[in-house]
């Protein structure tokens, strides 16, 4: 089993990064944050975003609001970033209270500043394979661990677990994509897929992004495949201090044992999802200049 390690391939991504924006000569890239409410993952997500934006040399801007918020209010604190030409990157911390309709907060963000990929036109763009879009950030933190795993793609079988639009789906297209990594065939499955087991013991390689805790089994998973675990869910650890754990979606224990690569959690994809927003803002930054 050869562990696929997050934290030292988001770190060399990251290491390119500072050295890129330590020569730019004049305003540095900038990316502005919006966080509503004080939901805790979200203010931990945030935080840590800021503080590798810092570390690279990226600025970052941080805009809390309130839950109370309109939907019309938070538009027009959208807009007023996206008029702002110092902002180059807008990234709406998820999940948003159930008043406000992510779709439509996602399609405020000006698509050139639309460093999550969640805007519509961007997603438009990863469906016809133009790489002038932005990929979310996820996924395309998953393609960089397979190529850097050097995990063979072409003409495999990948199941994709998650039928998200910030995960689960943006990684099947990008798995079928023409090119490498890619040429997979890709089965989706999600709540409603019959007989489970049977798809995902066919699986070359396995992206599980469903937020179950160790739900994919060793029984699931054939000798010799490959994972990804997308999952970040919080289980209960009284040897904690904070009274909790990160768990995946695969149960690493047992899969570890018979898998080829497999990515731990923490320390897996989540590092990646961070390095990759870096990569889209200095991406956007490039563009607006
Ligand atoms: P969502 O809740 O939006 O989607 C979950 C998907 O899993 C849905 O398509 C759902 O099916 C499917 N699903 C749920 N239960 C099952 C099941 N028993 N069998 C098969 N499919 C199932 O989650 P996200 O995509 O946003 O996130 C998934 C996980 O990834 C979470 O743990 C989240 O915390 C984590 N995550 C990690 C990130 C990182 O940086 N590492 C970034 C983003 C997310 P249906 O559509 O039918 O409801």
């Amino acid at each position: 089993m050869k562990l696929i390690d997050g934290n030292k391939i988001a770190q060399s991504i990251i290491e390119s990064l500072t050295k890129e924006v330590s020569k730019i000569n004049g305003p540095k890239p900038t990316v502005a944050f919006i966080r509503v409410g004080e939901d805790p993952a979200s203010v931990s997500y945030v935080r840590k975003k800021q503080k590798t934006a810092e570390n690279i040399g990226i600025q970052s801007l941080l805009k809390i609001l309130p839950d109370s918020i309109s939907q019309e209010e938070l538009i027009e604190e959208i807009e007023a970033f996206n008029d702002d030409s110092n902002v180059h990157g807008i990234l709406i911390q998820a999940p948003l209270p159930d008043h406000i309709s992510e779709t439509t907060i996602f399609n405020t963000v000006k698509p050139e500043k639309d460093v999550d990929g969640f805007h519509t036109l961007n997603i438009g763009k990863l469906c016809q394979e133009d790489p002038s879009g932005f990929v979310a950030c996820t996924p395309a933190g998953i393609v960089e661990l397979i190529k850097h795993s050097k995990i063979q793609t072409e003409g495999k079988h990948v199941v994709v677990l998650g039928r998200s639009q910030i995960v689960g789906k943006p990684a099947a297209l990008l798995m079928i994509q023409k090119g490498l990594p890619g040429n997979a065939t890709v089965t989706i499955c999600h709540s409603k897929t019959q007989n489970l087991e049977v798809i995902t013991k066919q699986a070359d390689l396995i992206i599980a992004a469903i937020g179950r805790p160790n739900f994919v089994s060793e029984a699931m998973v054939k000798e010799g495949a490959s994972i990804i675990d997308v999952g970040i869910n919080r289980i209960p650890d009284s040897s904690k201090k904070s009274g909790f754990r990160l768990v995946g979606d695969v149960d690493f224990e047992a899969v570890s044992k018979k898998c080829d690569h497999i990515t731990p959690v923490p320390g897996g994809v989540g590092p990646m999802t961070v390095a990759m927003l870096m990569q889209n803002t200095l991406n956007a930054y490039k563009n607006q200049r």
